[in-house]
Order: C-alpha cells, then structure tokens, then sequence
C-alpha cells in the first residue's frame, strides 16, 4: 500500500526524523479558511496525491502569507493532476497539506529500497537530489551510492558514516544525518515497507538538515503485523476493490472486457495469461479462494459484473477441497440469484468434474462449457466480441 506524503510524514514522526513544521491538511469539501496559520510565513501548499514530480505539475507552490496559502489551498483542492508518474492518468487532488517553508542549499536523494537479487534492504543515496532518480542511473550511475544493510542490525553506524563522507554532508550535520539514516533504515525494517524515500533530503540555507518528502510503500501481506496500517483507507483501491476485500476475495481490476472469475491465484494468473494468448484481455484478477461455496461465488459474481466494461465471464475453477459438482451447484444457484446478462462460459475440471457438467448441462442456463483452459479462453474472448 501507498501512503500519501504526510501519512509518510507522520510514520516519521514516530522515527523522530526531523521535518518542517505542519501548519495542515485540507481535504476536499473543507474549508481553507480553517486553516491555522500562526508564524509569519512563508509556507509550501502541497498536493497530496500517490505521484512523484508534482513539483513541476504545479503540485507543491509557495505561498508568502496566509491569505496566499489558503487561496492555493482552495485552488489545488479537486485539480485534476497529471505527472510523468501517473502515466497519462489524471489523480484528483482529494488532500492538501500545508507546511512551512524553508530555504534550500542542498537537496539530496535518499531511500530504502529491496534488493531482490542481494536478499536485503539496500539505501540508495545520491548528493544529487531533487531531480529523478532514475534519469540519473542512467547518466551518471557513478554518482549513486549502494549500501546493502542487515536486517537484523539495521544501519551500522560505520556505514552511515560512510553515507555521510559520500555525499558530502557538513561536519554540522554529519551527526545529525548519521542518526537520520539509521532511523530511516529502521522505518523500512519496522514497518514492513517495500520503499521508503525521502527526495529530497534538504539542507537549508540556515544549516538544517530536513526531510521534505516522503514516499512510504507497505507491504500487504505484513499488515497483520501493523493494525495502524491496516486501518488506513488504501487510497489507490477502487471501489469494487474495497468492497471485494471487505468479503475476502482477492480482486484486482483490470483494463480488459472478459470477467473472469477462478479459484487459486496461480491458476487465476493462468487464466488471464491464456485470455491474452486468445486474442482477449481480462477485465479482473479474480481468486475466490479454496473453499468456493455457494455464497463465495455469488458475491464474486456480484463483485465481476458490478464493472461495466465486462462483455462476458469466464469462470474456471479446478475442484479439488471443492468438487465440481458441488460447485456446478453454486453456480447454477448464484446465476438463479443474480442476473448474468453477458455470456457465461465455466470449464471445470478436477473431481467429480462429469457429475459437475452435468449438473451444468440439466441447469437450463444459458451458459457454454469447455473441455480446457484453452478452449474456454477462446470461447470467451469470441463471446466477449
Ligand atoms: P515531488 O517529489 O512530488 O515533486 P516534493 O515534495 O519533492 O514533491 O517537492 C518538490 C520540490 O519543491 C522539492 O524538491 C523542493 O525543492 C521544493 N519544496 C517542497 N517542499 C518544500 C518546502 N516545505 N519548503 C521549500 N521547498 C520545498
Ligand atoms: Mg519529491
């Protein structure tokens, strides 16, 4: 999961990592005015959208006195946000944080990241901030840092030492950064993240050394571990998304026009691959898990055709703790309970699979079967035309 800058900035807080003070945050359909605005300025009215480059998509401005930043606050507030991140999509700016701000010297580049082929967290660091990291792996890779870290022992302080001479941090904040990027290491370690990035990291004119953004990815499957995590709104999830997990079934949608709907997220993976082989493209990721009961695929019907863009359903599911006929059964009842107004094509296979088509066959619904994945595939792309 995602967090939002300040969200980021909030688990920092924790972390003791130091940031510019928070005058706000003004979501959508508030009112800027509330804004409590005491010191004399200036401040940084910051769009808080899932996207990287908002500086130069007009997402983060300046504002002198607090008449301005409440004026940018309104403004930036529902603006349709465009960044070479969101690839052509425009984000709904739903939050806006204000925050104070300062006069930058330096702005450096700093992450956690996993390193699948090392097994461990690394930190990325590179003098040069600000500007896209990834440009610069290809420039000038020379000028990135690696430093692999042990996920028991976190950060050493000779290496964080070895940051600090490496990207050339005044002896005034060398302590300071040192201490900064071991609890760095520690956010990505304790809160099970897969990213932590602060770019940039600031040293400002007066000599502070400051985190001014922050990007935080999570991992799903630790949130058992974290119930603050877990209790926050998973802001990248659509609505049918949200109301999937809310009934425990794994749904992800997807930009094709076949629904489709099986059991296991290997054979789930299978199934969108093969649609794809056929000419098609699935419009789900759907896994009703192992236990596929009568109500399970009702709701996992529900959850398909609640998108519009489904043309036809393509049910595959392999009975094995289910037999097939036992499913067979759930889908002919599931298909009594709701209306399936596109084609609807099931291929089961596994135990009882004859007494399971058969069921299918005598059901009088108006539905194709297939003897394999292939054939199914190609059926529901033809249906789905
Ligand atoms: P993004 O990465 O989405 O472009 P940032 O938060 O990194 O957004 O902001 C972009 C740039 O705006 C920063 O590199 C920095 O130069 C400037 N900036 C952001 N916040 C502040 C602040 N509070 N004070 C001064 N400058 C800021
Ligand atoms: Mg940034």
């Amino acid at each position: 999961m995602k967090l939002l800058e300040y969200e980021g900035k909030d688990v920092f807080t924790q972390y003791g990592i130091p940031m510019l003070k928070r005058a706000g945050i003004v979501k959508l359909g508030e009112n800027p005015e509330n804004l409590k605005l005491d010191g004399p300025g200036p401040w940084v009215v910051k769009a808080q959208v899932l996207a990287g480059g908002r500086g130069k998509a007009g997402g983060v401005k300046l504002a002198k006195t607090a008449a301005e930043a409440r004026e940018l606050t309104g403004k930036m507030l529902g603006m349709q946000m465009v960044t070479h991140q969101t690839q052509g999509k425009a984000l709904t700016v739903e939050e806006v944080l204000v925050e104070d701000a300062c006069d930058i010297a330096r702005e450096i580049y700093i992450s956690v990241v996993l390193d699948r082929k090392g097994s461990c967290p690394t930190i990325i660091a590179s003098a040069e901030g600000g500007m896209s990291i990834e440009e610069l792996a290809q420039s000038h890779p020379e000028k990135i840092i690696r430093m692999p870290l042990d996920v028991e022992a976190g950060l050493l302080d000779f290496q964080a030492r070895q940051l600090a001479f490496g990207l050339n941090i005044p002896q005034k904040n060398f302590r300071e950064f040192t201490v900064f990027a071991r609890q760095l290491a520690r956010v990505f370690i304790e809160q099970d993240a897969s990213l932590v990035e602060v770019n940039p990291l600031v040293i400002t004119k007066d000599g502070r050394l400051l985190a001014i953004d922050s990007k935080i990815v999570t991992d799903d499957n630790a949130l058992f571990r974290h119930k603050d995590q877990a209790a926050k709104p998973d802001h990248e999830a659509s609505e049918i998304e949200k109301e999937a997990k809310e009934i425990g079934i794994n749904y992800i949608g997807l930009d094709g026009d076949i629904g489709c709907m099986v059991n296991g997220a290997g054979l789930a993976m299978a199934t969108l691959d093969t649609v794809k082989m056929a000419g098609g493209d699935a419009a789900n990721f759907l896994d009703v898990g192992g236990g596929a009961n009568v109500e399970q695929i009702t709701r996992a019907f529900q959850i398909i055709l609640k998108d519009p863009k489904v043309k036809a359903v393509l049910v595959n599911i392999f009975g094995g703790i289910m037999k097939c006929d036992n499913i067979a059964a759930g889908v002919v009842e599931a298909s009594k309970k709701i209306k399936i107004k596109v084609p609807l094509i099931v291929r089961l296979e596994g135990t009882n699979v004859k007494e399971g088509r058969e069921i299918l066959a005598k059901s009088g619904l108006k539905l194709e079967q297939a003897d394999s994945l292939w054939e199914a595939a190609q059926k529901a792309v033809a249906a789905a035309r």
